[in-house]
């Protein structure tokens, strides 16, 4: 094979949804799998609705799901000069026309078709035309060629041919003289020496029209891969109707990058009946050839799940930069007493989101103002003032420096007291931690730090007991 140069070429007129972030996940991964380059082209001719912010936006979900781009980011607006050279090159070669008929005319004409069940294309009326009047408003058609097919053999979906007859002159360049979409995209694909064109099967029925600007231009036509798109639960395609969409959004309900990767690369694509792969096994393993020709359904529930497990793996000192934008915006900032990977590796176990465990992680930071009053009830006071000095006695003289040791502390103080493990335990926790949902009471003493536990069971006891 020659050079594999593969791109992503999102038009920025919003954020980086799930949808373009696979499409964007699948070309960097056929890159990196067979040593290809990873091209970033913002398709940004439409310049009404494309924005900076979404540019940002959009260079920022990438960045975070850490596909990182060879060459670019390019932008489409740069390149103008090079889209009009190659409309003059056409017309100049017969390959082009300019066409007078107007908007009105051409939707009269498209009306009758549709009235007498013929498909509406244009009808060719200035392919021949003698007089050209250069100072009128004017487009410029491609001559598409009128007999035969057109048709290529779409890596995920097979043969796909187009009867030529069905395909239009298509507009290349518009009234204002900016270049049209399918224009640019062949422009640059070509110039860019873009091997394959890996995206979603939206685009299939720009494919032959494209195929044959490639032809008339003389550059060789890429190949192709087209991906099914992503449904919601209901069937229909993935949109805000089925909740977040945004790549960020993700990012900001607590999910992290390498588990929206695996969950994405797993949208179409499959190695067996396997469903866990790291970053190093997605490269090494991704084939466009093992990508499904049916579209695949976003399931809330397995990205959780996989969220869920990468958290459990995942290395508190890392987890840590991930959680701290969730603390601060629970307005925690100071997260090094108590040092937050350590309280990390207490809550790992249990949580789905970043946002759970950030909810979670707060009561180490912020000692409980009020206590579960609830579970409380199921103790007396001389009970409750029975356990807090034990546990301060025990806490005050310990040098214990694991959980398990600490938790080996706490069973001393049972067997001492005569307690059963939750009339010790439960009452401790909620003293630590406000409530009964908290981690296990050695690795809750360990976070915290000896002298912050016996504080706040001595806060306890002058509240509760
Ligand atoms: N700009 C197009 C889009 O965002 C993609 C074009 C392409 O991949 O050929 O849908």
């Amino acid at each position: 094979m020659s050079e594999l140069r593969v791109r992503f070429a999102p038009s920025p007129t919003g954020y980086l949804h799930v949808g373009g972030a696979r499409t964007a996940l699948f070309n960097w991964l056929y890159a990196r799998h067979f040593g290809g380059t990873f091209i970033l082209r913002i398709e940004d001719t439409d310049t009404e609705r494309s924005t900076q912010q979404s540019v940002d936006a959009i260079l920022q979900g990438m960045e975070w799901l850490g596909l990182d781009c060879d060459e670019g980011p390019f932008y489409q607006t740069d390149n103008f000069p090079l889209y009009k050279q190659h409309v003059q090159k056409l017309l100049d070669e017969g390959k082009a026309y300019r066409c007078w008929c107007k908007p009105e005319e051409l939707e009269a004409k498209r009306e009758a078709a549709m009235a007498e069940g013929r498909k509406p294309k244009y009808d060719g009326t200035c392919r021949h035309r003698q007089n050209q009047p250069l100072d009128q408003p004017h487009v410029i058609r491609f001559k598409a060629p009128e007999e035969g097919e057109t048709a290529f053999d779409d890596l995920i979906k097979g043969r796909i041919a187009f009867p030529n007859a069905e395909l239009d002159d298509l507009i290349i360049s518009r009234t204002d003289g900016t270049p049209t979409y399918n224009f640019c995209v062949v422009i640059d694909d070509a110039l860019m020496r873009i091997s394959h064109v890996i995206r979603g099967d939206d685009h299939v029925n720009n494919t032959p029209r494209q195929i044959q600007l490639y032809e008339a231009l003389g550059y060789p036509v890429p190949i192709f891969a087209h991906v099914p798109m992503i449904l919601g639960s209901d069937k229909a395609r993935l949109s805000k109707r089925h909740g977040a969409t945004s790549v960020i959004a993700y990012r900001d309900m607590g999910y992290l990058p390498e588990a929206l990767n695996n969950y994405l690369v797993r949208l179409g694509w499959s190695n067996g009946d396997d469903e866990i792969f790291s970053r190093e096994e997605m490269v090494q393993k991704f084939d466009i050839a093992n990508v499904g020709r049916s579209p695949s359904v976003f399931n809330p529930e397995k990205l959780n799940w996989l969220n869920a497990h990468y958290i459990k793996t995942g290395d508190p000192a890392r987890l840590a930069e991930l959680l701290k934008p969730h603390l601060a915006s629970r307005g925690v900032t100071d997260t090094a007493t108590p040092d937050l990977a350590g309280v990390i590796s207490t809550l790992q176990e249990r949580a789905q989101t970043l946002e759970e465990m950030a909810d979670r992680a707060l009561f180490y930071y912020q000692a409980p103002q009020s206590y579960d009053e609830a579970a409380l009830a199921k103790f007396e006071k001389p009970h409750l003032a029975a356990v807090f000095s034990a546990v301060a006695a025990k806490l005050a003289a310990t040098t214990a420096s694991t959980a398990a040791e600490c938790d080996a502390l706490f069973k001393e103080i049972c067997t001492e007291g005569g307690w059963k493990m939750p009339q010790v335990g439960q009452p401790v926790r909620i003293a630590l931690s406000g409530s009964t949902q908290a981690p296990g009471i050695g690795e809750i003493v360990m976070a915290l730090g000896v002298p912050e536990t016996v504080a706040r069971i001595e806060r306890a006891t002058a509240a509760l007991a």
